[in-house]
């Protein structure tokens, strides 16, 4: 049985055969920014167009492909190059990215393409990291799939299948320079634009998170979590922690006409530049209509009358989960300022939808629709 680092190592040679020799029967060759403009498969050492490409890996940082690829489609047919995205409104990008969450990644994706204005695109690694939003593993996949330049990579997929390959007993968080040196020494030097796309195709679609198709691996042999008969139990993992919940109030405030007092955040921070409905983090001992109340006085200058729920949702974010308690509210007196956000506004139900929102606010638009559908 192999196990360990060294010695699957020592065995690449013919691991790069039969990784590719599977790849090319059963990889996934039908990925849009993979191919080239005729819809053919590059040959070797053939460069294509870094643009989709980019743009393509920035939206799989956080999602899978199959969520990505009709984003992917409207991005490229809403800013088909580089200049045409640097010079698009920032509202317009994150309103094209609204659903895929982690909207930083857009803003990023925007902020690199400015700085790139009038320059080539980058051809080596360091230079595509200086990129802002973009780390090793993301660099070295562009690198490799639009030049065929040897750069290893090693996102969430090829962390999982080498944890199992050597059976690491650590989790791969803790053992980053070996994964990364395992990923480097594998690489085939020769065709590393399709080595990565196979290693990737296989974490992806055999070596899956629950249920890894063994017997359809071509690394079965030599790997060491399938000799122990229970790979899923890789890659370990550190013991879980809760995440720590945080409640926020928030008020659908609706005038007397029928609009609704929607704010612009601040740019920076997670979800800069997109709208939401006013509120806040609940104070401990705080009755969640004090918070709204407290959290529109001081964000919005107004006081309200909180009225009826409309609706509680849970959002799990890296780090913490937010709980949203949603109440529908009364404007008495004041005139609603930016204290805290960018701007304000009071509009209509129906413009709702050319408003980026995030995720967790989608659903409570969701919710007052049905609400005032409901009368
Ligand atoms: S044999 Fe199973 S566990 Fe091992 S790399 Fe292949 S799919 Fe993953």
């Amino acid at each position: 049985m192999a196990s360990g680092f060294e010695e699957i190592a020592g065995q690449a040679p013919a691991l790069r055969a039969a990784l590719l020799a599977w790849w090319d029967q059963h990889g996934r060759h039908s990925i849009p920014w993979t191919l080239r403009p005729d819809g053919m498969r590059p040959a070797d050492g053939e460069a294509l167009d870094p643009y989709p490409i980019h743009v393509a890996e920035v939206m799989l940082q956080q999602t899978q492909l199959r969520v990505v690829l009709p984003y992917w489609q409207r991005w490229m047919a809403t800013f088909p190059d580089r200049d045409v995205l640097a010079r698009a409104p920032g509202q317009d990008v994150l309103l094209l990215w609204q659903g895929l969450g982690y909207y930083a990644r857009a803003r990023r994706l925007q902020e690199a393409a400015r700085r790139l204005l009038g320059h080539p695109w980058p051809q080596d690694l360091a230079a595509w990291q200086a990129l802002p939003g973009l780390g090793r593993s993301t660099a070295g996949s562009i690198l490799s799939s639009a030049f065929d330049r040897p750069a290893p990579i090693l996102d969430g997929n090829v962390q999982r299948v080498l944890a199992r390959l050597t059976a690491c007993p650590q989790p791969p968080a803790r053992q980053q320079a070996r994964f990364w040196g395992l990923s480097a020494t594998l690489l085939e030097p020769a065709r590393p634009r399709a080595f990565n796309q196979a290693l990737m195709d296989l974490g992806a679609t055999v070596c899956t998170p629950r249920s890894p198709a063994c017997p359809s691996c071509p690394w079965r042999g030599p790997c060491a979590a399938y000799a122990a008969g229970d790979p899923a139990r890789w890659p370990v993992k550190d013991s879980p922690r809760s995440l720590p919940v945080q409640v926020i109030g928030v008020g659908v405030v609706l005038d007397g006409d029928g609009r609704v007092l929607i704010d612009q955040r601040l740019e920076e921070g997670l979800l800069g530049g997109l709208w939401e409905f006013p509120g806040g983090k609940q104070e401990p001992g705080e009755p969640i209509e004090a918070t709204i109340q407290r959290e529109l006085r001081e964000e919005l200058a107004i006081e309200v009358e909180v009225n009826a729920p409309l609706i509680e949702l849970e959002h799990a974010y890296s780090h913490k989960r937010l709980r949203f308690v949603v109440h529908l509210c009364t404007p008495i007196s004041g005139d609603p300022q930016p204290l805290a956000s960018q701007q304000v506004r009071w509009v209509w139900p129906s413009e709702l939808e050319s408003y980026p929102f995030p995720a967790a606010n989608a659903r409570i638009i969701a919710a007052l629709r049905a609400r005032l559908e409901a009368g």
